[in-house]
């Protein structure tokens, strides 16, 4: 049986953004909802599921003790569970791999399109996490979202294929805050649709 990483972004100890009405910050958000992902993983589709955290798991709060909390599993995938935030009006999805991995972005394509078609939201695209500045503009030379300040630590250490989910922004939009509030159990049965659709493609 295959089995997937899934990691509560941030840590008891910073929660990462704080959703629009001030009810849950990211972290918190994810503790409540990844065991619906992998309940319906497990049940669904017969992917076994890891609930992980950078803190509890991986000795610290930087994205890549969430790569160690991560390779302590033997998942072939590993997805860390996000939301958004900037402004008001700041709005849609976004799917983060690392920049040279075939097998984190097709996870990243399955990601974003069944998060999109769930929650309706603007599809912003994958962005690709790089190592440097010089990196970064080769990459967005060819005309896709490169980015070198995100979670490169994660991206760099994990072993197996890994992505990150921005599914809206949650954090600093109200219409996307309460779409997820309202949308949960939608969003975490499309999430697992998602990661199923990708480990049926990278594990092949
Ligand atoms: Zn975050």
């Amino acid at each position: 049986m295959n089995t997937v990483a899934l990691s509560i972004g941030h840590s008891p100890r910073d929660g990462g953004a704080v959703m629009a009405d001030g009810s849950q910050s990211e972290y918190q958000y994810w503790l409540e909802h990844a065991p619906k992902i992998k309940r319906i993983l497990e049940q669904q589709y017969g992917i076994s599921a890891v609930i992980v955290n950078r803190l509890v798991n991986g000795g610290g709060t930087t994205p890549g003790h969430a790569a160690a909390a991560c390779n302590a599993t033997d998942a072939i995938l590993a997805v860390d569970l996000h939301f958004n935030s900037f402004e008001p009006a700041s709005n849609g999805t976004e799917t983060l791999c690392w920049y040279n991995s075939a097998r984190g972005e097709t996870a990243a394509r399955h990601l974003q399109r069944a998060i999109c078609e769930c929650l309706g939201t603007r599809d912003r695209g994958i962005i690709y996490v790089c190592p440097d500045k010089r990196t970064e503009a080769i990459i967005a030379s060819s005309g896709v979202r490169a980015d070198s300040s995100r979670a490169v630590s994660y991206f760099q250490k994990t072993r197996m294929a890994a992505i990150m989910i921005e599914p809206c922004f949650g954090g600093s939009n109200p219409g996307e805050c309460r779409l997820l509030q309202d949308r949960a159990d939608a969003l975490c049965a499309a999430i697992a649709q998602g990661i199923a659709g990708a480990v049926k493609a990278i594990a092949a």
